[in-house]
């Protein structure tokens, strides 16, 4: 029967569309979490980490990233995140995840 079999095209194309959607929703919850870090205790968006080196906000802010060096300070594990204080600038700042320290690029 063409109505039996239409409708169940029709569910199909509709559950692939949900399936596609929450896929898609599960993906970007996942980026959303590895770019979200621990830092003393807090969890901060790469944005937040730029603010806390930098003392203020910040425009725009690339993915957190595992430095490869650890804290002068404490000898904590160190992060490393690029932003752009403003337009003109981009400037590259490492944050101890477990103490104050934190230190950029700038000259
Ligand atoms: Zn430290």
């Amino acid at each position: 029967m063409c109505g039996h079999v239409c409708h169940r095209v029709v569910v199909q194309r509709r559950y692939r569309g949900v399936a596609e959607g929450t896929l898609r929703w599960v993906a970007a919850q996942i980026s959303r979490m590895r770019e979200n870090r621990v830092v003393q205790g807090r969890m901060v968006t790469p944005e937040r980490l730029a603010e806390l080196v930098e003392g203020e906000s910040v425009i725009e802010a690339e993915p957190i990233e595992d430095a490869d060096r650890v804290c002068p300070d404490c000898g904590g594990d160190v992060l490393t995140v690029g932003y752009m204080p403003s337009a003109l600038e981009f400037v590259n700042a490492w944050k101890c995840q477990e103490c104050d320290w934190g230190e950029t690029d700038r000259e």
